[in-house]
């Protein structure tokens, strides 16, 4: 009788574990599947508000209403901001890496037809007297 009672006990601290493993893999997947997916949703969220801005605020306002009926706290409200700044970050580095390829190529099409005199910096620290393009501001020769 004991045995019996010792064994269902058993049973159901097994099958209560193998339950709560189940839970916790699938929260965890669920973690990862949502973190991968999250800069392709700010993707397509960024298309969407580029289209129309009026979805943006929309979306602003809706947020605002979740954030303020679920309280967040200060350490996750900094670390969401500094998360949210070096996206930011990356997101500017990359628009001047994208300008600063354009403009290589404007200036090796540009023919340099007017010119200004102006102090050119080659290096930190040393200036010298030169033409400069007045359209694509590249030098055209040194004084
Ligand atoms: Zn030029």
């Amino acid at each position: 009788m004991l045995d019996k009672i010792k064994s269902k006990i058993v049973k159901m601290f097994k099958l209560g574990f193998c339950i709560r493993w189940v839970i916790c893999s699938y929260f965890s997947l669920q973690r990862k599947y949502d973190w991968i997916i999250y800069p392709l949703a700010m993707k397509s969220l960024n298309r969407i508000c580029k289209r129309n801005i009026g979805l943006a605020y929309l979306m602003e306002l809706s947020f605002r209403d979740f954030v303020e009926k679920n309280k967040i706290s200060d350490e996750l409200r900094k670390s969401a901001e500094s998360f949210y700044n070096e996206l930011k970050c990356r997101q500017m580095y990359s628009q001047i890496k994208s300008a600063e390829e354009l403009l290589k190529e404007l200036r090796a099409e540009c023919k340099h037809q007017k010119t200004f005199e102006g102090n050119y910096s080659w290096r930190v620290g040393n200036i010298q007297l030169a033409d400069i393009c007045e359209y694509c501001g590249s030098l055209v020769r040194y004084k």
